[in-house]
């Protein structure tokens, strides 16, 4: 779909959409293949396979450094998809946009290079209850080492934040929040603004997960006014292997950097070593100059599409979907926020979640079961795993009917 065609309708061709991702269009145990496991990972239109293919074929080289023709273009066509992220986050500068392999570098980025010399004995680490395990263990870890505390935020039945503790548990001694903007257990879009603001009037460093954000929102870090904000490209419909940071300048500044190597210096000498400027002063080693330039071609394809219309594309399912799975008997929908993204979270009273998810396979009906790398979520409902569906830009109402017709048939089968 060209720029004109959708500036001149609001109406969201999904079929239009679909035929830009090969993979979709292929049998899965004798059934069409419905992908619902897309807060996983999503997959990649034509585009992005296209533009790594593009790199590879030529214009390969390594970046920084050559003077020769293609060390020029691999160079440009890296810091365009600097560029590119810098604008899909609305970062004031394209330095502030760090590569990293995913939203779990980034994070443990953070808690070494910037939390770790700021966390002093006593100091704390505010995070909440619905993160996922890559927001909780790194600052675990770092809270260990520096003697630091860590303090959690709670969830209600719903899966909603309870705000009215937050002042409770941000105290004098609180340094970082980190905090989701989007669960992937249950779907919940937090008031990360909300938190944020609350945040910085108590001098809080704030980071924030947006590895389920990045798919199914606009994201201005701007206007949320959040010190470092991180997302996956893999579940943005970009390549794997490569992320970013974002993080404020002047914190970037401040920040240590995680590992030292070749592209991250200014001058090296035995007695001393000087750090480039940001980013590349995280940039150690040669990256991954072709995830960037496949993440260049995600962070296009879905602004061209519209992360608004994306939204409200993914609303529509997610209220269907919901509609549909509470008229069935003997389900309990595990996360039911009033703001919440298209992801769709339940269990089915009697039968264990990997079940579902294999009945569900046969159908060719691809979800998860499992903890969701979030722990802590489960032991709260007091659950070992759920089933999750989450949808994306290219899933349609038909295949909501094909998950509920899944599940009558599992519900069937196992005599639930
Ligand atoms: N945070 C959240 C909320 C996630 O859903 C995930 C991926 N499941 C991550 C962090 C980690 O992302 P990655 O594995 O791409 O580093």
């Amino acid at each position: 779909m060209s720029d004109a065609a959708l500036a001149q309708t609001d109406v969201y061709d999904v079929e239009g959409v679909r035929a830009d991702f090969p993979i979709l269009h292929q049998e899965v145990n004798g059934h069409p293949l419905v992908y619902l496991d897309n807060g996983a990972t999503s997959q990649k239109p034509r585009a992005v396979i296209d533009a790594i293919g593009s790199y590879y074929l030529h214009d390969n080289s390594n970046v920084h450094r050559g003077v020769h023709t293609l060390a020029a273009r691999a160079t440009e066509s890296f810091e365009q998809a600097r560029t590119r992220a810098q604008t899909f986050l609305n970062a004031e500068s394209s330095k502030e946009i760090i590569f990293v392999r995913g939203t779990t570098e980034a994070i443990n980025l953070v808690a070494r290079g910037c939390a770790a010399p700021l966390l002093n004995t006593g100091d704390e680490v505010l995070i909440t209850e619905m993160e996922h395990h890559s927001n909780i263990v790194p600052w675990q870890m770092i809270c260990k080492e520096q003697g630091a505390q860590l303090r959690v935020l709670p969830i209600d039945e719903r899966g909603e934040l309870m705000l009215e503790k937050f002042d409770e548990l941000a105290g004098a001694r609180t340094r970082i929040l980190a905090l989701t903007h989007v669960s992937n257990a249950l779907g919940t879009i937090n008031p990360v603004a909300e938190l944020i603001a609350r945040a910085r009037d108590k001098g809080i460093v704030t980071v924030i997960d947006g590895a389920q954000a990045a798919p199914h929102m606009n994201i201005d870090v701007q206007a949320l006014g959040c010190d470092f904000y991180a997302f996956s490209g893999h579940k943005v419909y970009g390549p794997t292997g490569i992320g970013v940071l974002y993080g404020r300048m002047p914190l970037l500044r401040e920040m240590q950097p995680y590992e030292g190597g070749g592209e991250m210096i200014r001058k090296v000498s035995f007695e001393e070593t000087l750090y480039a400027e940001p980013p590349h002063k995280f940039e150690a080693g040669t990256p991954n100059i072709a995830g960037a330039v496949g993440l260049a071609a995600a962070l296009e394809y879905v602004d061209t599409l519209g992360l608004d219309r994306i939204a409200r594309h993914e609303q529509a399912l997610l209220e269907y979907a919901t509609r549909s799975v509470k008229a069935l008997d003997g389900i309990r929908l595990i996360g039911t926020a009033r703001a919440k993204a298209g992801i769709l979270t339940f269990i089915i009273d009697g039968v264990h979640a990997h079940d579902v998810g294999t009945i569900m396979d046969h159908e060719g009906v691809a979800i998860r079961a499992g903890h969701h790398c979030a722990m802590p979520v489960m032991k709260k409902y007091g659950v070992a795993a759920t089933t999750r569906a989450s949808f994306g830009l290219y899933n349609t109402l038909q295949e909501v009917d094909a998950l509920v017709a899944g599940l009558r048939k599992v519900k069937e089968i196992m005599g639930a």
